[in-house]
């Protein structure tokens, strides 16, 4: 029997529609959410995320720009953007899509992004109010898993969760959620010795290391809820994650797939965010 499928799309529709749903109310009382993306060079892959980005935002009622800067734009004239955006009235979320170029220094960038439009949530204020169980905005891929968690009936207290992949956007904000929500928490990196041993006793794993298919069907635990958020594009132009789909559907009891899965529900978490920031901002 293979496994049941997450299906991101499905869920995130009926989000999306809540969201609009929201929107029309808040813009109803004089804020319409505003959401901000910037993107700096020519990166093929985040031309493709901005452009659903603002998309999205438009499908829900939002008001969105999206400024385009070249590979050459200086960190100073960056900053001065965000400066002008943190001061608008009509925005109430800014997103700089990473990677960045080289010249430009992602954290200094992120950390002058005002903790209050800081949609994406990897302001270093909104990392420690997560950690500390009181986050402003989750940021939006572990948001989405848990999103797909939820909507599953699967106890996710008391659980045994282990996520492979440490990164500050994915694994260890997804490792706080998890653990704030009862889980017992495993977190991998490429260090772990035997990472089939930890990942062959978890209920739910999350796996998030760019690594194309890198967990196969032996190390998944029969029935268990399997969270592939890893996008990859394999030699034939196709995208697969980071979990063997074909093995692991035949082990999981539960399994995302990829397209379809975590992707769009990151976006629609982008959009829950910024429309809770323009929510917060109209009861200011
Ligand atoms: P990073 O490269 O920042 O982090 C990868 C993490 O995986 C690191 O912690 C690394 O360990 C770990 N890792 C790498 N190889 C192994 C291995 N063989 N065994 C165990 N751990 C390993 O990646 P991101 O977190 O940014 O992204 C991960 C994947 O998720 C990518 O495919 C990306 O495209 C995708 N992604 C998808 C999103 C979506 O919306 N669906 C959103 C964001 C990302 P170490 O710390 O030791 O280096």
């Amino acid at each position: 029997m293979p496994a049941q499928l997450l299906d991101g799309n499905a869920l995130s529709k009926k989000i999306r529609s809540e969201i609009a749903a929201r929107t029309a109310i808040v813009t109803a009382k004089g804020v319409k959410p505003g959401l901000a993306v910037i993107v700096v060079g020519e990166n093929p892959a985040s031309q493709v995320y901005v452009r659903n980005k603002v998309k999205a935002c438009e499908d829900v009622g939002f008001y969105s720009i999206l400024e385009r800067y070249p590979e050459a734009f200086t960190q100073a004239e960056l900053l001065n953007r965000i400066a002008v955006l943190n001061a608008d009235p009509d925005i109430h979320g800014i997103l700089v899509q990473l990677p960045l170029p080289i010249h430009i220094a992602s954290e200094k960038v992120l950390e002058a992004i005002a903790p209050e439009k800081d949609v994406d949530g990897f302001h270093v204020a909104n990392a420690g109010a997560l950690m500390v169980g009181q986050p402003e905005f989750k940021p939006c891929t572990p948001y989405g898993c848990m999103k797909i968690l939820e909507n599953i009936d699967y106890p996710i207290r008391g659980a045994r969760a282990v996520i492979v992949g440490a990164s500050n956007i994915v694994g260890k904000p997804m490792a706080m959620l998890l653990l704030q929500a009862g889980a017992t928490v495993t977190i991998c990196n490429s260090k772990t010795r035997d990472l089939a041993h930890h990942t062959k006793d978890a209920d739910i794993l999350v796996v998030a290391t760019g690594k194309p298919k890198m967990i196969t069907g032996d190390m998944v635990k029969n029935g268990a809820v399997v969270i592939d958020v890893g996008i990859n594009r394999t030699p034939d132009g196709k995208l697969c994650g980071d979990v063997d789909f074909d093995a692991a559907q035949y082990v999981a009891g539960w399994i995302t797939p990829v397209p379809g899965g975590v992707g769009p529900m990151t976006i629609t978490m982008l959009l829950m965010n910024t429309l809770e920031a323009a929510e917060k901002y109209s009861k200011a």
